[in-house]
């Protein structure tokens, strides 16, 4: 199965197709980020007991690293990795 960044429309790989079970998505070169809604969205609220997935690629995370919002030591990997 693939999978959609949802800012590029990139495609990839989502390494858990084939495992057995109902699996998060989890897309090969990309981060995958999910809510369950919450008071004050006009689209979803926590009490309906849905769970939404998005998926993002590494290249429009570095791109748009300024717009994340993180707690505590990033150690986010902003450049590409070159092992
Ligand atoms: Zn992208």
């Amino acid at each position: 199965m693939t999978l959609k960044c949802i800012l590029c429309q990139k495609e990839m790989q989502d390494q858990a197709s084939g495992m057995k079970g109902d699996q998060d998505p989890y897309p090969m070169g990309g981060l995958a980020f999910e809510t369950f809604g919450h008071y004050g969205s006009s689209v979803m609220d926590s009490w309906m007991g849905t769970k939404l997935t998005v998926c993002i690629c590494d290249e429009c995370v570095r791109v748009n690293k300024h717009l994340f919002y993180g707690k505590g030591k990033l150690d986010a990997r902003w450049e590409p990795y070159k092992g």
